[in-house]
């Protein structure tokens, strides 16, 4: 399987700008251009693999490990009151697990659903998850 003209791949490997929140050898993770809420996160690996049952228990288990370490940097960076994690795959056909604040009283009903962000804000709040690594 190859990610040649992979949206996701292409982010991962630098050559589509975006606003990136987390990256280290395996792994990449920015923000979401139709955001669900402000901070919405994508964490992908930087492997090209299409469905989350196709990768390898390690990957598995290493990608939920930096979920975790993404969510709590959210929580102190957004003061969110939770994030909520969800992996439905069907956009776009690279592995990716959404991960997004939730505050109080957000009415949050579906994933269709579409915040925008000032201009700026976007990279403002990118800077705010991955400052508190
Ligand atoms: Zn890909």
């Amino acid at each position: 399987m190859t990610g040649e003209n992979c949206i996701f791949c292409k982010i991962g490997r630098d050559e589509i700008p975006c606003s990136k929140v987390y990256e280290d050898d395996k792994f990449f993770a920015f923000l979401d251009i139709k955001p669900v809420s402000k901070g919405h996160t994508l964490l992908i690996p930087k492997e090209h693999i299409v469905w989350m049952q196709e990768s390898d228990d390690e990957t598995i288990s290493e990608i939920f490990k930096v979920a975790k370490k993404i969510m709590t940097a959210m929580k102190k960076g957004l003061s969110c009151e939770l994030v909520q994690v969800s992996v439905v795959g069907k956009d776009v056909p690279h592995f990716h697990i959404h991960l997004f604040p939730r505050f109080e009283n957000d009415e949050i009903r579906t994933h269709h659903q579409m915040v925008n962000y000032e201009n700026g804000e976007k990279q403002e709040i990118a800077n705010k998850i991955s400052s508190t690594f």
